[in-house]
């Protein structure tokens, strides 16, 4: 039987990751889960666990939210403005 090569932990061969230590038997594995957990961390749904899990949650909003506008691009900036413009003009012409 094979072992984890982190803990030594014997390993199954249905096993994915180690019950012991956690470790990924697989390289690709272990980038799919990081490549996720980036993902859950720019997600909206990653932001609003992140705020209701911290202690002060004021103050937590404003970090994340400044953590948003640094992470806008300009062509996000500029894909709001169209957008935003579109909207008005709508509105202009019903009225
Ligand atoms: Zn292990």
């Amino acid at each position: 039987m094979k072992q984890c090569p982190a803990c030594g932990h014997e390993r199954n061969n249905t096993d994915i990751r180690c019950p012991e230590c956690g470790r990924f038997y697989s390289k690709v594995l272990e980038l799919i889960e990081e490549e996720a957990l980036n993902e859950e961390k720019s997600t909206f749904r990653g932001r609003c666990k992140r705020i209701l899990n911290s202690g002060n949650i004021n103050q937590a909003m404003r970090a994340e939210l400044a953590s948003t506008i640094a992470g806008l691009s300009k062509k996000a900036v500029f894909a709001l403005f169209v957008i935003f413009v579109f909207v008005f003009a709508l509105v202009i012409t019903v009225l």
